[in-house]
């Protein structure tokens, strides 16, 4: 057996173990007798060492020109590019998604360096007119200081560069926590990062729990803006620990989202759009399509042809080019998504197909689970509101469009959502009314790109968006700069 590797913290520009000793186990999830990797087990005293190391790095680094740390962040995607494969087969072992889909995945963050990148040289502020003669009124934007960023397991390295790349431009310094389940692609990313030439103590990487690295960084009194992406559970955690302390925050969280389809869409390319959707990540995507939402006219038909392609899809180790669907990420998650197949059927939906976990076939050591359909769902079952973060797709019936869009609605959160339509109206007034960040035409909940803003309303954010150019928004302070230069005192609103 091959040996398994320590892998250490990154603090100060030092790889270093935890002060604890102890580490733990990053598995794979398609086969759980594979340990990838052990991580350090961290503790409060490497969250302060690491956070005291950013603290001491930031003056040097915020001062240091935008277009410098952007050239950095280029070669960050350079470096990407060239190990693309090796990272998105690393992400698979211990992530379990189809391999497509992690190359996807350290797309995402090539994307988001090559264009972030670019930022050194914008990070655009305003000029404007001043109301009196000599004066020069601008904005500019700072850096916030020392970011905090939590990042989930799902998207393992897209995630962490949605964070690291902004704040660094921006001129902030970084202390990153990844999910337990996930760490090694935000380990290879930091690796990269100093490769780069991103400076000691700039961007830091400790490694552990929720309760044992997380909090303690949130709560650091260095730690300037927490920047996390995870449940709506956790977040609201977040949100009240950053509020005592009148911290910056920003959140990514979960989400419910639908597809309508109506009666005159194409439904070849909807059932395709669907699908995608609801199995691709294993239905473990914040976006997920987790509800479709059918026309009456057309359910029926509709319907079975969906029930046809589930059937059909190919489950297995990701690493396997032909499979459709990969693990789910913990036996954890494959018990509770199991209990929201048995709730689904206490509730009286109509299971047609999936709702157990696989085995034999080579897959019993891994957390397989059924694709999953429930037809005859009402709006207001828990499988119908409730996040589920598995391959559970939830068939409801519809009015018309304004029904559609009710539903829809009908969901404490607000992330993504689509339409089917052939027809120009109903699409415009789906994209009016759908509360959502994000919204679809004859197009799946999931896939987007990193040059849009990203985020969603109700609670599955606070607010902000992350990507595109307002993730500059959350990484940076705004000064407002008056120049007089009358050489006399000028009184802006003062009548004389
Ligand atoms: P999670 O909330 O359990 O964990 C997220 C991160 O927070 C992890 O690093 C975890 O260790 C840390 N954490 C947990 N408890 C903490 C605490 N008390 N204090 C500080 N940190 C703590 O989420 P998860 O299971 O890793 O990810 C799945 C969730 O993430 C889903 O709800 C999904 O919808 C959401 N998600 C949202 C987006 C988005 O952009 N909106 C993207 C991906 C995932």
């Amino acid at each position: 057996m091959a040996k398994v590797p320590v892998l250490k913290n990154y603090i100060n520009g030092s790889w270093k173990s935890s002060s604890s000793g102890d580490t733990f186990d990053n598995v794979n999830p398609a086969n759980t007798s594979e340990v990838i990797g052990r991580f350090q087990q961290s503790t409060c005293k490497d969250v302060d060492e690491a956070v005291e190391a950013a603290a001491a790095a930031l003056p040097k680094w915020k001062n240091t020109p935008a277009p410098q740390r952007g050239e950095i962040l280029f070669r960050v995607a350079e470096i990407l590019v060239k190990r693309k494969e090796q990272l998105a087969q690393d992400m698979t072992r211990e992530m379990g998604k189809i391999i497509k889909e992690t190359r996807g995945d350290v797309q995402e963050a090539i994307d988001m360096a090559y264009y972030t990148a670019g930022e050194g040289r914008r990070l655009l502020g305003e000029t404007v007119p001043s109301e009196l003669n000599n004066k020069f009124n601008m904005s500019v934007r700072m850096p916030v200081g020392v970011v905090a960023a939590i990042t989930p397991w799902n998207f393992p390295m897209a995630i962490p560069s949605w964070k690291l790349i902004p704040a660094l431009v921006c001129g902030n310094t970084v202390v990153i926590k990844p999910a337990s389940d996930t760490p090694l692609s935000s380990y290879n990313l930091v690796r990269i990062c100093e490769e780069a030439g991103i400076p000691p103590g700039v961007l830091n990487m400790v490694t552990g729990s929720g309760r044992n690295v997380g909090t303690p960084l949130m709560d650091h009194p260095k730690v300037n803006l927490v920047s996390f992406t995870g449940s709506t559970d956790t977040g609201s955690i977040v949100a009240a620990h950053c509020a005592k302390q009148m911290k910056q925050y920003s959140l990514e969280m979960g989400g419910k989202n639908a597809i309508i389809v109506m009666d005159d869409a194409d439904l070849n390319l909807a059932v395709e759009g669907v699908l995608w959707g609801a199995f691709g990540t294993t239905g473990q995507r914040c976006t997920a399509c987790s509800r479709v939402i059918v026309h009456k006219k057309v359910i029926k038909k509709f319907s079975n042809m969906l029930l046809r392609r589930t059937k059909n899809l190919k489950v297995g180790n990701g690493l396997n080019g032909k499979m459709e669907m990969g693990p789910l990420i913990n036996e954890e998650q494959r018990q509770k998504v199991l209990n929201y197949c048995n709730i689904g059927v206490e509730e009286g939906a109509k299971l047609l197909t999936g709702g157990a976990c696989v085995s034999g076939k080579g897959l019993s050591k891994g957390f397989f689970f059924e694709p999953t359909l429930f037809a005859d769902v009402s709006p207001k079952m828990r499988i119908a509101q409730e996040e589920i973060f598995g391959p559970v797709l939830s068939v409801i019936s519809c009015r018309n469009l304004d029904h559609a869009i009710q539903i829809t609605n009908d969901s404490k959160y607000g992330l993504s959502s689509a339409i089917y339509t052939q027809n120009v109206n109903s699409a415009f007034k789906a994209i009016e009314n759908l509360d959502t960040g994000i919204t679809y035409i004859n197009s799946s909940t999931i896939g987007a790109e990193i040059q849009l803003p990203f985020g969603g309303t109700k609670g599955t954010g606070n607010g902000h968006r992350e990507a595109g150019t307002v993730a500059l928004e959350t990484f940076t302070e705004w000064k407002s700069v008056y120049i007089d230069y009358s050489g006399t005192l000028q009184k802006a609103q003062i009548e004389e």
